[in-house]
């Protein structure tokens, strides 16, 4: 198990708490090409963080329809996802 733990790890590239960070950016198109690079494998392996983009982009889309700005993400919903998150993962 402590083998295909450490492979998922590595097929990952990067950590959950660093593809969290790197979402707001990434949204913003900000990201360096090798940023988006492991975000986008991370991203593609990894369901929390689909989730979690998923809602990230659909609260800046509706934060974005009203306004006709890029309107960034506020701490109190990255709180309530965060937990959302933690949540899926006690699995
Ligand atoms: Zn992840």
């Amino acid at each position: 198990m402590t083998d295909d733990q450490e492979f998922i790890k590595n097929d990952l590239r990067i950590a959950c708490a660093d593809a969290v960070e790197l979402v707001t950016d990434y949204l913003d198109d900000a990201l360096a090409p090798r940023d988006l690079d492991d975000f986008q494998v991370h991203l593609g392996l990894c369901e929390g963080c689909q989730v979690f983009v998923d809602q990230i982009r659909k609260t800046v889309t509706l934060t974005s329809q009203t306004q006709d700005l890029t309107v960034p993400v506020e701490p109190a919903n990255m709180d309530a996802l965060f937990a959302a998150l933690d949540e899926k993962r006690t699995d």
